[in-house]
Formats: structure tokens, C-alpha cells, sequence
């Protein structure tokens, strides 16, 4: 039998534990980081170490942190791989051992521990790295063409214009090796899963751009627990594992359907279902409440688009705390505050998706004569409306709209939030909006590096 969720999250933190790291944590979904409102990778919570502002009591560490990214949201349920809510596995090197021994345990727990074959494996290195090159080449012995070459956008790691900095090299499973060696195309998900990115942080970036190698190099890594699973449990994705399914199934039994019978557009609906609550379930663990800003808006946005999947499917009764039970059930061995915060859990999903279905009818309605009245584009005076009324996240009308071939003016709902807040100013609300601002840019500045997984919603800093 294959290996479950919690035994390949074991094997992992074992078997780096038995190299010398520390086995810690995870850390709260709450990020200590103010630059980023989510913990979006293993590392974050680390990055003071990395950045030399911290000492580390240990050399070598390793985690399996939770982690919520809401740039892939529009992946989830679409992809196999992508969710909202994953873990992340990682070891972790300050300013320890480097590249070539990172290669050899990622290659070793691969396929001795985990038992992958090895000519399915599949590498990318930064173009410029010849050295993580030689490594999987001369030290592991993959065939060169099995090395792919990538360029900055996905292969090189920085936490922003400044600062340590390197590239990275990530492991693909082939799940058509039959197909040949001819044309890897790494993007082509239908055959390869990146599972495992590794990176290298060996330079300082200063403010000219140069790069200056640092004295104490780090490793930074990330595995996908649950593409691990899909993988080791030979499912179609992520969500037919048993970290996600069980919950996908509650859903179903709730919504009346067979899962394995069902069209396409159900299993998206069902599989958001399964993704979200996991989501949703944490964050209210870890302390977040639903807002119409910051983390708290992220909270309320998956919870009303798990509704909204529900209707659907013909869920017509409040069913998120049902499937929120297998979710905590689910976790609860492995994050016991998920039991303990069960309580808070279970009310602020009935309180905000009772909210939400109040609104959602009547909502509906005015979309639905929006949709019929509307040939190209809903305005932006309608999506406000429908925002600021009917509490429908302006990405949810956006979603809607182009299920219906539409698109959404967001210029001109920018420009009705934009006066909504001047409103706000107008009738002295006390929200510092300067300091989110800066907030913003900062997060700005952390995309185009490897673990921008916070993409600010536009409404943000929208104050009710
Ligand atoms: P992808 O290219 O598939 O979007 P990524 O390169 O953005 O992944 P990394 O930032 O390198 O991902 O994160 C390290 C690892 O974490 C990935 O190799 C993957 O296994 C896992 N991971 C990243 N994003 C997600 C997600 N949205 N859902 C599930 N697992 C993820
Ligand atoms: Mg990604
Ligand atoms: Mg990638
Ligand atoms: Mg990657």
C-alpha cells in the first residue's frame, strides 16, 4: 500500500532529521513578516535568518509548514497540483552544507526513501549554474538531456532588489516516460509535476544589481506534500488524495452526486469545496477572522466562493461546518489546534456563510439581470453594487462574468472603491491607510521572486 499523507510528511522530517536538522513547527499561517499577510513558503519563517538579522540556534532545520497562496487561486480545482492550502516540506542549511549535498539528499530521499524511479526524474537548474549542472550530471549521474536549462523567471530566487539571493534547481516527475526523451517540456503538466525546488542562496545582490558571493551560504527547499501524495498514491491529482478527498466526498454526499460519475464542472466545483475548507479551517485556527481587509478579506473570499461552489452543485442548506468536520478530522493528528479551535471554527463559518447566503439571493438575481443586460462588459458602477450591497468579492463577479464570456470594468470599480474611501476619510474613519500602503509596496516588491505567494486582492484596503 502506498505511503498516506502523514507518513510521507513523517518520512520526510525522519530522514532529515537523521542527517542532523532540527525538526521545528510549524509556524502560524500568521506571518511575523509584515511585508507578506500569509505564509507563503517554508522559508518565511526563516527569513530573518537568511537575511543575517537573526542567529539560528541551529545549523540545519526542517519543517512541514502550512502554507495559503491566493496568486494560484484561479488554479485551484483547474490544475491537479495547485491549491490555496498546502504544506510545504523543507530542509534548511544556515550557512552549512550547500549545493552539492542539498542535490544528493534530495535525489537519495527520492528515490531510495520515497522509491521514485530514477529514470523518471527530470531536473531544472538555473541556465547559468554549471555547477548545480555538473552536480546532477557527474555526482547523481542524470543524463544531460534530462538537465533542463531555465531562465531567471523561474530558476533564480530573491526576497527583493536587494539582498542574499541565488538560483534554484527543481525535481520533476514524468508521469509519460513512455512518450520519450525527445521533447521535455517542463510546462507540459499533463506529464510533469515539479515536486521539489531547491535553492542555492550563495550571493548578495547590492543595489547596482551586482552579485557578490556570501560568506555563509544557504539552502532553502520546498517539497509539495500533496503532490508527493498524488504521486506515491498513483492518483489523477492532489485532490484525490487522502490529505484532500475525504473532504471532497463529504461535499458530495452532501451535494447528492457521485463524485467518480460526475462532469468536469462539478468535480472544479467540488474540488474548490475541498481546497477552501482546508483554507478556511486554518486560517480561523491560526486567529484570523473574516474582514473586508487584509487576511481577514482573503478569509471571507474563500469562504463565500465555497457557498457559491455549493449553490452550484445544488447544495440549498448552510453546509460548511459539515464539510469543515472532516477537514479538522482530517488534520487534527498533525495540527491538534485545528480540534482545539473547533468551537471559534465551526461559528465564524456559520456566521459569515449565513451572511453571505442572505445577500447571495437577492445578489444573484441583480447579476443575472446584469448578465442578460450586458453583452461585453459589466460596469463598473454594477460590480460595485454588487460588491458594496450584495457582498459579492468583486473576483467573484469577475469569475462569473467569464463563465458568460463577460469581462469586468475593474478601471471603473477601482474608481467607485477609490470614492468609497475618500467617503471613509470624509467621515474621519480611523484606518491607517498610509501604512498599508506601504505594506502594499513592500509585497509588490517581493514579486517576481521565487515565493511571491501573496498577490494583493485589489480591494484591499477597502474599510466598511
Ligand atoms: P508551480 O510552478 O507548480 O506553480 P512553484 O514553482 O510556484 O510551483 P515553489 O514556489 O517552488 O512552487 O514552491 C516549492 C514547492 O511547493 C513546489 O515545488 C510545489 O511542490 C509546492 N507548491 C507550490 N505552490 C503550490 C500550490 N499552490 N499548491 C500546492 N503545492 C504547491
Ligand atoms: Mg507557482
Ligand atoms: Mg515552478
Ligand atoms: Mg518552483
Amino acid at each position: 500500500t502506498p505511503l498516506s499523507g502523514a507518513q510521507i510528511r513523517q518520512t520526510f522530517l525522519d530522514f532529515f532529521a537523521q542527517r542532523g536538522h532540527q525538526p521545528l513547527p510549524s509556524a502560524s499561517l500568521v506571518p511575523e513578516d509584515p511585508t507578506v499577510l500569509l505564509t507563503i513558503a517554508g522559508m518565511l519563517p526563516f527569513k530573518p535568518i537568511f537575511l543575517g538579522q537573526q542567529k539560528s540556534e541551529f545549523p540545519r532545520a526542517t519543517t512541514s509548514q502550512k502554507c495559503i497562496r491566493t496568486n494560484d487561486i484561479e488554479n485551484v480545482g483547474r490544475t491537479a497540483r495547485h491549491h490555496t492550502f498546502f504544506e510545504m516540506l523543507g530542509n534548511f542549511s544556515f550557512g552549512d552544507y550547500f549545493k552539492s549535498q542539498a542535490i544528493a539528499w534530495a535525489w537519495e530521499l527520492s528515490t531510495k526513501t520515497f522509491g521514485l524511479p530514477p529514470e523518471r526524474i527530470v531536473v531544472s537548474v538555473f541556465e547559468e549554474d554549471d555547477e548545480a549542472f555538473a552536480i546532477w550530471r557527474d555526482e547523481v549521474g542524470i543524463p544531460a538531456h534530462r538537465i533542463q536549462r531555465m531562465g531567471a523567471k523561474d530558476n533564480f530566487w530573491n526576497s527583493g532588489p536587494t539582498g542574499p539571493c541565488g538560483p534554484c534547481s527543481e525535481l520533476y516527475y514524468d508521469f509519460h516516460p513512455e512518450l520519450g526523451d525527445d521533447h521535455i517540456d517542463l510546462e507540459d503538466d499533463t506529464r510533469f509535476i515539479e515536486y521539489y525546488n531547491l535553492v542555492f542562496m550563495q550571493y548578495n545582490q547590492d543595489i547596482d544589481g551586482n552579485l557578490t558571493p556570501l560568506q555563509n551560504k544557504n539552502i532553502d527547499t520546498g517539497m509539495g506534500l500533496e503532490r508527493m501524495a498524488q504521486i506515491l498514491q498513483k492518483v489523477p491529482n492532489n485532490y484525490e488524495t487522502d490529505l484532500i478527498f475525504p473532504i471532497v466526498q463529504t461535499a458530495a454526499k452532501i451535494a447528492g452526486i457521485d463524485y467518480s460519475t460526475a462532469d468536469e464542472s462539478t468535480k472544479v466545483s467540488l474540488k474548490v469545496i475541498g481546497d477552501h475548507i482546508r483554507a478556511v479551517v486554518h486560517m480561523i485556527a491560526d486567529g484570523i477572522t473574516a474582514s473586508n481587509e487584509g487576511r481577514g478579506y482573503v478569509l471571507r473570499r474563500l469562504i463565500r466562493r465555497v457557498v457559491r461552489q455549493g449553490r452550484l452543485i445544488g447544495i440549498d442548506r448552510d453546509f460548511t461546518t459539515d464539510v469543515a468536520e472532516t477537514a479538522i478530522a482530517l488534520s487534527e493528528s498533525a495540527y491538534p489546534n485545528v480540534r482545539m479551535k473547533e468551537t471559534v471554527v465551526k461559528s465564524e463559518l456559520k456566521i459569515e456563510e449565513e451572511r453571505f447566503r442572505k445577500t447571495l439571493d437577492r445578489g444573484e438575481k441583480l447579476l443575472e439581470e446584469i448578465l442578460n443586460r450586458e453583452t461585453k462588459q459589466i460596469s463598473g458602477k454594477d460590480a460595485f453594487e454588487l460588491y458594496d450591497t450584495y457582498g459579492f468579492p468583486v473576483e467573484l463577479t469577475e469569475e462569473v462574468a467569464i463563465e458568460k464570456g463577460l469581462t469586468v470594468d475593474m478601471k471603473g470599480f477601482e474608481a467607485e472603491m477609490q470614492a468609497q474611501r475618500q467617503r471613509g476619510r470624509d467621515a474621519h474613519k480611523t484606518i491607517d491607510l498610509t501604512v498599508q500602503g506601504t505594506l502594499d509596496t513592500l509585497a509588490e516588491n517581493l514579486q517576481g521572486t521565487e515565493f511571491l505567494g501573496y498577490k494583493q486582492p485589489s480591494t484591499q484596503a477597502e474599510i466598511q
